[in-house]
């Protein structure tokens, strides 16, 4: 049984006054014990977030972190920075980075491995661009991006981790995937981990769908089999809206 999982990603919204308001109108009424709730929010919220969630279920994570353990990296967060104040999770590899920040498959392995050296659970994004999508390449895109993320994991290593497979076109625009598309692609990813590992790894791997997500089409994506979840982006911003998509898992 996979239990699902609900993570918000803020991107670069919230101060740390308005993110520690929305936690409290998001405790504000109890919230269901099933579903593994996560909230991705900028640095500078992170130590207040993770105080205000104590006792709550509700994870806090990072959106980056580097794969170094220290450095001459100026401007970047090292995986034991998080650990050390309470974060739990961490975004790798989201199409935004990929796209405007230059992560590559190779760096989203580094990071994805530094991630799981320090305790943390790591929320791999992968998924095709338009252009790939319309010239047929959807499933070979997203395959190779698997192969890539996952090099050198161990098995028990990939069955803590988190795929969320974001179509580049759906991400922001307000044009979600249909359901059955993304079950088919998520029944895809979930194959290729069986072919890498074996079926119980596959089988315990929790994979999610982003892009778009609203509490009006998430019910949809919730019913097909191989999907585990949602990350999402601008419905997470307001804790309402945010409420209705955990009660929906
Ligand atoms: C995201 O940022 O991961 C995302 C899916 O955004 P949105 O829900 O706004 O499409």
């Amino acid at each position: 049984m996979r239990i699902p999982v609900i993570a918000g990603n803020w991107k670069m919204h919230k101060t740390v006054k308005e993110a520690l308001s929305f936690l409290s109108t998001l405790r504000s009424e109890p919230l269901p014990g099933n579903v593994e709730t996560v909230i991705c929010a900028p640095y500078p919220s992170l130590p207040a977030l993770v105080e205000a969630a104590e006792g709550s279920g509700i994870g806090i994570g990072a959106q980056n972190l580097h794969w170094a353990e220290e450095g001459a990296y100026t401007g970047e967060v090292s995986a034991r920075m998080l650990t050390d104040i309470g974060v739990r999770y961490v975004i790798i590899g989201h199409s935004e980075r990929r796209t405007y920040f230059a992560e590559t498959d190779e760096s989203v392995n580094r990071k994805g491995k530094t991630a799981l050296k320090h305790g943390l659970v790591p929320i791999l994004c992968v998924g095709e661009s338009l252009e790939e999508r319309e010239s047929g390449k959807t499933k070979h895109v997203v395959r190779e991006q698997v192969v890539r993320a996952l090099d050198g994991l161990a098995s028990e290593e990939v069955k803590g981790l988190i795929v969320a497979y974001e179509p580049v076109w759906a991400i922001g625009t307000g044009r979600a995937s249909t359901a059955e598309d993304a079950g088919e692609v998520i029944g895809f990813i979930r194959r290729t981990v069986a072919d890498l590992y074996d079926q119980q790894v596959a089988g315990e791997v929790r994979i999610l769908y982003g892009g778009s997500v609203k509490p009006g089409n998430i019910g949809a994506f919730l019913a097909e089999a191989d999907i585990d979840g949602a990350l999402v982006g601008g419905a997470s911003l307001d804790p309402e809206s945010f409420r209705q998509l955990v009660a929906a898992a």
